[in-house]
């Protein structure tokens, strides 16, 4: 373990205390991302100085990713029933402000990932939000804003996903969808027992500026998947061996084909193994290593990485503040 007085993280933590989502006493533990700040500066990991305060989005840049319509209904409160039970999250102007909030500090993360290689937002990952519309405890697509942002002001060109939710990221497969071509199984991993009933699918070419890629499993929400750039669909209860090499696998299947500006690594806590909504078998040293994995592919190939957390819902919340503190130390350890 780290202890305090070791020198500053190498790069940033984006957090506000305005993270918290109101959404009352819910599965996802909204009190997650203090938890976590909290736990980065009681282990020594992180600073108060590490920490950067980030900045709501502005309307402009929600405006980059979803339609003005639904832009319009959240902010005057005119979802209809149906709406708000589809994003399965109680409607609130506080709730608007936290997502939009959540939007500036993935901006902010990406931003930073930029200049110093990696940057970590202590929120943000709300990968179910489509453009006209959030289900899935998800309102607006932040990552998505991030990248249109970065986009529009010239910084980058050309982003990847990597979603390691338990869950697959349809906004993001909707969002970035690209040139549709028809998909190919991913090459088998060698040495992995997995013999998936419906093998990893990828799509055979990809015209568009935003690679996705999500590694999730098959049995669980959203029933329907968009296609990602390459999808994952991973058997129940699939434990740390497997999981590990199919993402070895993704990644470097993607990064063969495609050269991106910017990793957006979407660290879901939700695979692991005592996840309420999730069917995986990961250890918490399993999902430790998943994070290694990204990030010493992304520094290997001097490609920045910005992240955000997205789920995490383990029935002891205190597993889930675990999984989400090691993604920093993963980075520190990676990038020091
Ligand atoms: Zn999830």
């Amino acid at each position: 373990m780290l202890s305090a007085g070791f020198p500053m993280l190498p790069f940033k933590l984006v957090y506000s205390d305005a993270y918290y989502l109101p959404i009352g006493s819910h599965v996802f533990p909204a009190e997650k991302y203090r938890l976590v700040r909290d736990r980065l500066i009681s282990t020594g990991v992180a600073e108060k100085e590490d920490f950067l305060e980030p900045q709501p989005a502005t309307d402009q840049d929600i405006l980059l990713v979803h339609k003005p319509e639904y832009v319009q209904k959240l902010k005057t409160g005119t979802l209809s029933p149906r709406e708000e039970m589809e994003m399965e999250i109680p409607y609130s102007s506080d709730l608007v402000e936290a997502f939009w909030l959540a939007a500036g500090g993935s901006i902010l993360a990406a931003r930073q990932a930029l200049s110093e290689k990696v940057c970590v937002s202590i929120g943000g990952g709300f990968h179910h939000a489509f453009p006209d519309h959030g289900e899935g405890f998800c309102m607006i697509h932040d990552v998505a804003v991030a990248i249109r942002r970065l986009q529009r002001d010239d910084k980058i060109s050309t982003a990847m996903t990597v979603d390691c939710d338990v869950h697959q990221g349809n906004g993001t497969a909707a969002i970035f969808a690209g040139t549709r071509t028809e998909s190919v199984p991913l090459p088998s991993v060698s040495g992995s027992t997995l013999n998936p009933a419906r093998p990893p699918r990828m799509r055979g070419a990809h015209a568009g500026e935003v690679f996705t890629i999500s590694l999730h499993q098959h049995n669980n929400y959203p029933l329907y998947k968009p296609p990602s750039s390459i999808d994952v669909d991973l058997p129940d209860a699939i434990g740390d061996h497997d999981y590990l090499a199919w993402l070895d696998n993704a990644l470097s299947s993607g990064l063969r084909q495609f050269e991106p500006d910017l990793i957006c690594y979407i660290a879901g806590a939700d695979p692991y193994r005592e996840d309420q909504l999730g069917g995986l078998d990961l250890t918490i040293e399993g999902l430790k290593k998943r994070d290694e994995l990204v990030f010493r592919v992304a520094r290997a190939r001097k490609i920045p990485v910005m992240v955000t957390y997205a789920g995490g819902y383990a029935q002891n919340v205190e597993d889930t503040v675990t999984i989400h503190s090691n993604t920093v130390v993963a980075a520190k350890e990676v990038f020091s």
